[in-house]
């Protein structure tokens, strides 16, 4: 900063109108400079929670950043099954006996949630989780094949009824478990992409695990997201280059361990109870990180060639999809520009 000062005033030195005028410039200079990113990486939601802003104020950087990272906590508190006091885990054990009066966000989850699974056709269910809490993929344990089938007569959407005007919820088959692990991460990166957009910061990115939200560019170019190679940790597959927008991806190598030869991983088909194989990895491209998120999970059950269908039926949404052989599929719009 000094050496440009010290030119520039030597270029203008007779005229004391100009120097100020360079001074004015230089200090422009200087206020602009200080901008710089600024980013936090935590442990929240079983994943890693990432957001990098650009801010010209640290002060404000810091205290945007402390909001998101709390903003992810408290999504965390109130719809983790593993937590006994979160309200997900009051409505399993209480929206069985009848109507339960829940907050405003549950509810809304739950009815997105519920539209994800109509225009899936029930691929995407949250109530996957009455043979799903079944699994520990930590301890490398699956319930047996009797477990399984009685579970599975608890799995679907429609058991988990929702009325508008109380906003109240009950469960209709009284073994329903319901477990929002396919949508609730895309859901907190836009309710922290919406603090962005409250502090007018215009340009970072937040992600929970598969699920991000790149808002703006990165100064002046695209922001970069990569899909890996679902059996090669430290491989890239392609490397999407994105502004504004919202990313997802899920895959059969974040939670599974392997028995007999077989991967059992955390996402099922809510048809038969087991991990779907059809896939091993989605990212679906939007504009609101709920419905990517929920999508991912819908399109890895769907498999290629449903899923795919269902992409190039949604106007902005577009979908990379890895299949069982390791092929890689674009949807009809990517494909375009990819040629
Ligand atoms: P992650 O980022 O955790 O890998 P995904 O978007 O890939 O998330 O979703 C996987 C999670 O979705 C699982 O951990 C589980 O909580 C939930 N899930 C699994 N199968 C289904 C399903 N068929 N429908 C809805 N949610 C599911
Ligand atoms: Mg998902």
């Amino acid at each position: 900063m000094p050496r440009l000062n010290i030119e520039q005033s030597q270029l203008f030195k007779q005229d004391v109108r100009k120097q100020l005028l360079v001074f004015l410039i230089a200090h422009l200079v200087a206020i602009t400079a200080a901008a710089e990113w600024h980013s936090d990486t935590q442990s929240i939601m079983g994943t890693r929670v990432h957001a990098e802003i650009w801010e010209e104020d640290a002060a404000l950087a810091r205290r945007v950043l402390a909001q998101i990272m709390a903003e992810m906590r408290r999504i965390d508190a109130a719809f983790s099954t593993f937590r006994e006091t979160s309200e997900l885990s009051r409505l399993n054990r209480e929206a069985g006996f009848g109507w339960m009066p829940v907050s405003d966000e549950l509810f809304e989850l739950l009815q997105k949630s519920r539209e994800v699974s109509d225009l899936t056709k029930g691929a995407f269910d949250i109530t996957y989780a009455s043979v799903g809490r079944y699994y520990d993929y930590r301890a490398g344990e699956r319930p047996d094949d009797e477990t399984i089938r009685g579970a599975l007569a608890a799995i679907d959407y429609r058991y988990v009824e929702l009325d508008e005007r109380t906003r109240t919820v009950r469960f209709t088959h009284p073994e329903v478990y319901v477990d929002l692990g396919g949508i609730a991460k895309g859901h907190a990166v836009d309710r922290c992409a919406a603090i962005l957009a409250r502090e007018g910061i215009e340009q970072g990115t937040i992600s929970a695990g598969g699920d991000s939200r790149i808002v703006g560019d990165r100064r002046g170019k695209p922001w970069t997201v990569g899909i890996r190679d679902p059996r090669r940790e430290d491989t890239m597959l392609v490397v999407l280059p994105l502004v504004d927008t919202a990313v997802s991806t899920s895959g059969d190598y974040e939670r599974f361990f392997e028995q007999d030869g077989v991967r059992y991983h955390h996402i099922l088909d809510p048809a038969t109870g087991d991990s779907a194989r059809a896939t091993r990895s989605v990212t679906i491209l939007g504009d609101d990180a709920t419905f990517t998120d929920a999508l991912s999970t819908s399109v890895f059950v769907l498999g290629p060639s449903e899923g795919l269908k269902l992409i190039d039926s949604l106007p902005g949404v577009d979908a990379i999809i890895i299949d069982a052989e390791g092929v890689m599929h674009y949807s009809a719009e990517l494909k375009e520009l990819a040629h």
